[in-house]
């Protein structure tokens, strides 16, 4: 089964023949010196790694966002009360680090139930792994350096320590170490001269790795009303584009409580993040989530991000496994 891009829809382990068993191999072995990169670079930088949460009252809405297509959230009943799975950590990122951990990450699995329309882009599973960290008190600019760091380290790193699988993937000669500070782009000005279109016409034309800012979405990202504008980023990669969304957050009471009331959320459903903001121990963060697939199917050139799972989860399509 082909797709949009020209990509084979990626099959179960089992259905692959002896040749994409190979490739498979190759992937994971990039994948695994990938995490234990930048696993190791944050546990240097002195970042508590907590592990993730699977079922919670509160996830992230992913709304307003104009990215997010959710066909379907799941919610089931525990001990009488309704969970979601999570669809991101964003609010137990804010509370872990207001309360308790100043400087974090998180592997954590990310559920979203794509619409089935997004089967062939290539770029989306209805399950994936975000990279997900956390800097209380921090700023966009200290994530961008942090961010930075880890991309040129990463891509050095694999240079030196897997020439023989990303050559044989083909990615050897073009995945050069980009050059730092990534340029800036503001978002706004990239749909004034681009239209809506504009993420697909970014990532064809860039060689570098670039930020893009002031991204008007959910209520969490810190939005200045003065100067009409978000204080927030996405990393876009040359031909895959966003990798990693992130943000400097919103930590004041009044100013959450009315976004959320604009932006049409569920009061109830962040009652506690409320609490929290109101008594004034929600604390102002940066930090930014990577989505871990996105960035190795970069690093391999997976024509369909499935590729780089063990256990593809492609949108509109369950395997058994
Ligand atoms: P978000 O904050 O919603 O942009 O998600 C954070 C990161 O997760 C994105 O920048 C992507 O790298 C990754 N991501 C988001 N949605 C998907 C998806 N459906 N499949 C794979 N990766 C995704
Ligand atoms: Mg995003």
């Amino acid at each position: 089964m082909h797709t949009e891009i020209g990509a084979v829809i990626p099959k179960s382990l089992d259905e692959l023949s002896h040749d994409e068993i190979r490739r498979k191999t190759l992937i994971s072995k990039i994948m695994t010196r990938t995490l234990n990169y930048l696993t190791n670079e944050l546990v240097e930088q002195d970042f508590e790694w907590l592990l993730p949460v699977v079922f919670s009252k509160m996830t992230d809405p992913l709304w307003p966002d104009p990215g997010a297509s959710i066909e379907k959230r799941i919610e089931v009943e525990i001990y009488g009360e309704t969970v979601r799975t999570t669809a991101s950590m964003i609010i137990h990122k804010m509370f872990a680090s207001s309360l308790a951990f100043p400087k974090l990450f998180i592997l954590s699995p990310n559920v979203r139930i794509e619409k089935r329309e997004r089967q062939g882009t290539g770029r989306h599973a209805y399950e994936f792994t975000q990279l997900d960290f956390e800097l209380r008190n921090g700023s966009s600019k200290q994530v961008f350096r942090l961010v930075e760091g880890l991309i040129c380290g990463l891509v050095k790193n694999l240079r030196r320590t897997s020439k023989e699988e990303l050559s044989e993937l083909g990615t050897f000669p073009e995945l050069r170490v980009p050059k730092s500070p990534f340029k800036v782009h503001d978002a706004e000005k990239l749909k004034e001269k681009n239209g809506s279109d504009w993420e697909t016409k970014l990532a064809a034309v860039i060689d570098e790795p670039v930020w893009v800012t002031n991204i008007p979405r959910e209520f969490y990202d810190f939005q200045d009303f003065e100067k009409d504008s978000w204080d927030n980023y996405d990393l876009f990669v040359p031909k895959y584009g966003e990798i990693l969304s992130g943000a400097k957050r919103e930590f004041e009471y009044e100013k959450i409580s009315k976004k959320i009331e604009r932006d049409g959320v569920k009061r109830e459903s962040y009652a506690l993040l409320l609490k929290l903001a109101m008594e004034g121990r929600l604390k102002p963060s940066a930090g930014g989530g990577i989505g871990v697939e996105r960035l190795v199917r970069w690093l391999v050139g997976a024509k369909h991000i499935a590729e780089v799972s063990p256990f593809p989860k492609v949108p509109g399509l369950v395997h058994e496994l």
